[in-house]
């Protein structure tokens, strides 16, 4: 692992999920044993493609692609199929397994409500402790899936995500338990949307990625560069980023050209209140380097767009899931586009 703050590497097992020196969030670098492939029977068949693990394979991922009833040049990608109903499955599956190889039986998370839910729903297969800090903001249906799917001792603290996230770091810490959430080994399960994307949509131009703590768009931009570099790709998707109006620290940064400055969220889209995002300066450096872009629509655009999406499709999505879905709207597509939108979550 190597830290993309100060450039310190971690060789051997390293059981911390941030850097030692500086605090700074790490990466975890390896070489894929082969190809991403076109796989489409199991998220498994991806394990090549994944840092080495003593992995249990539960069911995870293979979430359906759809095409858009109004739109031909449009797919949406139901990471609402997943186990707990979002995108963070991909990256619990991982994340629990390594804590548990790291000898931990105790896990602790912050969470806006889906990371919690998914990380309580692994850790039970695994055997394991979770305790969680959920920000204040966080919806009652999370509240009730997250007690129903475990044991998770759940605290809501006063103040948003990042608050949430200090409560958890603390805690981590001082009890010599696994901090999990937001860190390098959820990325690298999560890159995994990508590769499903490129077996379903080979001639995909366009990823449309909700973001919050920018983690899901880091791995998908991970997993896609992973896949240029060993020639699996056609042309190399353009990600857009889509945050609400609410809560733009990403959006802002990208378009200034500056660091990323605190923003208190104001959103209603739960999934995506993070004023902070963890992932947030790679993500944009990955943007920039791939052509990619960054947009944001409002509150009640994703609300519409959640509605309509349930009365075409009969599916639920959260608004911080259907902000990508409202961001396609925006699109203006060319013949040959071909966009998919990742429904990032259906928790409501
Ligand atoms: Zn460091």
């Amino acid at each position: 692992m190597a830290c993309t703050g100060c450039g310190e590497v971690y060789r051997r097992r390293y059981p911390s999920q941030v850097c030692g020196r500086c605090n700074g969030i790490l990466e975890v670098r390896y070489n894929a044993a082969g190809k991403a492939g076109h796989a489409l029977a199991s998220f498994w068949d991806y394990e090549n493609v994944l840092p080495k693990g003593r992995y249990k394979h539960y069911e995870v991922g293979m979430t359906r692609i759809i095409r858009s009833h109004g739109n031909a040049n449009l797919f949406f990608k139901l990471e609402t199929d997943n186990p707990t109903r979002s995108f963070k499955d991909r990256g619990s599956v991982i994340e629990v397994a390594k804590a548990k190889e790291y000898g931990y039986d105790e896990l602790v998370c912050a969470s806006t409500g889906n990371m919690a839910y998914s990380i309580a729903y692994y850790s039970k297969l695994y055997g394991m402790r979770v305790k969680v800090f959920i920000s204040g903001n966080a919806n009652i249906d999370k509240m009730r899936d997250i007690r129903g799917v475990g044991d998770a001792d759940i605290t809501k603290v006063r103040g948003d995500f990042s608050a949430a996230q200090e409560r958890a770091s603390e805690y981590a810490k001082r009890r010599n338990v696994f901090l999990s959430g937001d860190y390098c080994y959820r990325k690298e399960g999560q890159s995994t949307v990508a590769y499903e994307i490129m077996a379903q949509a080979r001639n995909a131009t366009h990823i449309i990625v909700p973001v919050g703590n920018a983690t899901l768009i880091s791995g998908i931009l991970k997993g896609l560069g992973r896949m240029e570099e060993s020639g699996e790709l056609r042309t190399m998707p353009k990600v857009i980023a889509v945050q609400s109006t609410s809560c733009m620290p990403f959006v802002r940064a990208f378009k200034k050209g500056r660091k990323i400055k605190y923003e208190e969220p104001k959103t209603d889209a739960d999934a995506i209140a993070v004023g902070m995002p963890t992932f947030g300066e790679q993500a944009i450096l990955g943007l920039k380097e791939h052509g990619g872009c960054a947009v944001a629509v409002s509150d009640r655009e994703m609300k519409k767009a959640q509605e309509s999406f349930y009365r075409d499709y009969g599916i639920v999505a959260e608004m911080g899931g259907a902000a990508s879905i409202a961001a396609a709207r925006q699109l203006k597509f060319k013949e040959d586009d071909l966009a998919v939108a990742v429904v990032s979550g259906g928790n409501v």
